[in-house]
Formats: structure tokens, C-alpha cells, sequence
């Protein structure tokens, strides 16, 4: 399959991982939006937000798990951070496998208002 997410997971592309088990993948984006940008990623090969099933629940969960340690490891958890989910072409997203975006490290503009 042509996915680049599902090259990092496989390790035949190179990534800076900050976190893994046997369901997440975290690693820093090549090009940061913010002093801390990861990227968060299931290793099962999921498309967009809109082709989660019931069944990967658990899995979603757990990478807002992911997450919360990841901001701690940062530390940056208690200054604050945002995680975003882009999905579909409007939104911006480029790789379609799901990925959360971990941003931090400095004050964030507003996203809304
Ligand atoms: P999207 O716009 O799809 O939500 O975000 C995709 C993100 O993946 C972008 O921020 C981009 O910089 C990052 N990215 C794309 N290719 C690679 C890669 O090969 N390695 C890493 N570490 N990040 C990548
Ligand atoms: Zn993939």
C-alpha cells in the first residue's frame, strides 16, 4: 500500500519516534507548526476520521492516552497543548492515514474567534 504513515510504522521510512506500542505509533512531524509537533498515529491503517468504526473505539481512546503521556514526556502538559484531527481535503489532510496532530511548547494562536 502506498501510504507513507504505513512506511514509518514498517521503519522502511526513518521517523523520531517519541512513543510506541503494539496499537500507536508517535513520532515528530518533519515539519513543525509549533516548538513541539507529534504526530500520533494507529498502527492499523485507518483513512480519515470518517472511517472509524465502532470497533476501533478503544483504539481512538487509548490514543488520547497516548497523548496525555506524550505532553507529560514533553513536558508540556501542564502549560497546555492542542491535538487536532484534520480530515478530508477542506480540512487540509495530505496523508491519509488518521493522525492526530500533538502541538505545543508555546502560546497557540485561536483557532476559532
Ligand atoms: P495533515 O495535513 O494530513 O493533517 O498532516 C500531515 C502531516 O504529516 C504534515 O504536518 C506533514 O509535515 C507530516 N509529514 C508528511 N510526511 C512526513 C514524513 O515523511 N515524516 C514525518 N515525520 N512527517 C511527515
Ligand atoms: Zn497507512
Amino acid at each position: 500500500m502506498d501510504c507513507i504513515f504505513c512506511k514509518i510504522i514498517e521503519g522502511s521510512i526513518p521517523s523520531k519516534k517519541v512513543f510506541e506500542n503494539e496499537r500507536i505509533l508517535a513520532f515528530y512531524d518533519i515539519q513543525p507548526s509549533a516548538p513541539q509537533h507529534v504526530l500520533i498515529i494507529p498502527k492499523k491503517h485507518i483513512p480519515t476520521m470518517n472511517d472509524v468504526q465502532t470497533e476501533d473505539l478503544a483504539l481512538i481512546g487509548e490514543i488520547h492516552q497516548a497523548a496525555q503521556q506524550i505532553a507529560r514526556d514533553l513536558g508540556i502538559a501542564e502549560a497546555g497543548y492542542r491535538l487536532i484531527n484534520n480530515c478530508g481535503k477542506d480540512s487540509g489532510q495530505v496523508v491519509f492515514h488518521i493522525h492526530y496532530h500533538l502541538l505545543g511548547g508555546e502560546k497557540l494562536g485561536a483557532l476559532v474567534g
